[in-house]
């Protein structure tokens, strides 16, 4: 009798349930904002990354809906045949307006501009050098380009340049890739030293901002801007999808950059323009990250009353550390990761547990809104606070 040449499929699933690892989906109702309804209980949303608040924002809403009335909505085809639009463009120069680059060019997400970018850059002759923390597009990108990898230890500079030292001289190009908020922890990466390897050995250096854009610096630019480095020799890339409440991503660099990529970028070439409105969402994103920074103003002053309130009423907690909206606290595993979050929902807080493979420790990921309100806050820190076995 042959075997079932799928059978492994439900034993592998099996294993992944007896880890407690075991993933599914939850529906969320209506729009979203800092409460949602999840599976017909209104919670406090901690769980989005909709920082700023923009998801459910009319301006967002009305800007899709009359692009989807004016222009469809599908882009019916690549941007280098049929897909491409004057919103398109339009959308490119706001976000190379915001991060004070030459040229932008969007993708269909922030994973596919990932991907894309790093596939175009990179070859078999080349190295890349990674943080072990970076995102799972960056770390398949990465794999796509066929270079030669070294994942260093999480931010730890002295071990990049001893890579560099060791081995920069056996490769024909060199790009370190990193997150610039890291995703599920809340820390940033040593921009400052990371640019100054690159410049000494002669490397590319790529900084994803998918959680720092709209969040970081004076006019919402990114960690590029924070650190005073705008306008220097680097790689940027972000999504559409978080603070800018759309969908899609972006890479931001020079013009030749730009140039390049739409020529060698198998996830932008062979892959249908954006949809008309998330185009428009975006846009009208960006418009408001520039003109209201009250928004930003206001998510850093939640972060910073949490954090206050975290520090006088939950002292048992390890808050992972943060220099972001993200905060994280420790488990010791992924049943204890659970069982907080189910104790959270019950007590009408929507904050996940995240688990292995994602992130190598077990945690509880906050992530903080500007639209969230002090009573929101408050609420979470009494309920962190008043558990008594549990977390
Ligand atoms: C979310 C995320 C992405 C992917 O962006 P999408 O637009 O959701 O595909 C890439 N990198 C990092 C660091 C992220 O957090």
């Amino acid at each position: 009798m042959p075997t079932d040449p799928y059978a492994w499929i439900e034993q592998s699933l099996t294993t992944i349930h007896r880890a407690d690892w075991y993933r599914s989906v939850q529906t969320i109702h209506g729009r979203p904002g800092a409460t949602v309804i999840l599976a017909g209980q209104e919670v406090i949303n901690f769980a989005s990354n909709d920082y700023l608040g923009l998801a459910g924002d009319e301006r967002l809403i009305s800007s899709g809906v009359a692009a989807t009335e004016e222009f469809g909505t599908g882009s019916t085809g690549s941007r280098l045949l049929s897909g491409h639009r004057e919103l398109h463009r339009k959308l490119e120069e706001a976000i190379a307006s915001l991060k004070q680059t030459e040229d932008a060019l969007i993708f269909s997400s922030g994973y596919l501009a990932n991907l894309g970018a790093i596939a175009a850059l990179m070859g078999k002759r080349d190295l890349i050098l990674s943080d072990q923390y970076n995102h799972s597009s960056l770390k398949n990108g990465a794999i796509l380009s066929g270079a030669a990898v070294i994942e260093y230890p999480h931010n730890d500079i002295t071990a990049v340049k001893t890579h560099l030292m060791q081995e920069r001289q056996n490769y024909r190009r060199c790009l370190i890739v990193t997150d610039s908020v890291f995703s599920m922890d809340g820390d940033l990466c040593p921009l400052p030293a990371l640019l100054n390897l690159a410049e000494e050995f002669s490397c590319m250096l790529l900084v994803d901002e998918a959680h720092a854009t709209g969040v970081m610096g004076e006019t919402g630019a990114g960690c590029v801007e924070y650190f005073g480095y705008t306008g220097k020799p680097l790689i940027q890339i972000g999504t559409l999808s978080k603070a800018l409440g759309s969908l899609g991503g972006y890479v931001a660099g020079s013009a030749t950059l730009i140039d390049f990529l739409r020529n060698r970028a198998p996830t932008w070439i062979y892959t249908t323009g954006l949809s008309p409105a998330d185009t428009a969402a975006a846009l009208a994103a960006i418009e408001i990250v520039q003109q209201e920074p009250q928004r930003r103003i206001q998510l850093w002053r939640n972060v910073d009353y949490l954090k206050q309130l975290m520090q006088e009423y939950v002292i048992d907690l390890k808050l992972l550390p943060s220099e972001s909206p993200i905060l994280c606290f420790q488990l010791p595993s992924a049943a204890e990761a659970l069982k907080a979050g189910k104790y959270l929902r019950d007590a009408g807080i929507f904050a996940p547990a995240i688990r292995p493979p994602t992130v190598p420790t077990s945690r509880i990921r906050i992530s903080v809104m500007a639209t969230h309100q002090a009573a929101h806050i408050e609420k979470l820190v009494a309920v962190l606070g008043d558990r008594t076995t549990v977390i």
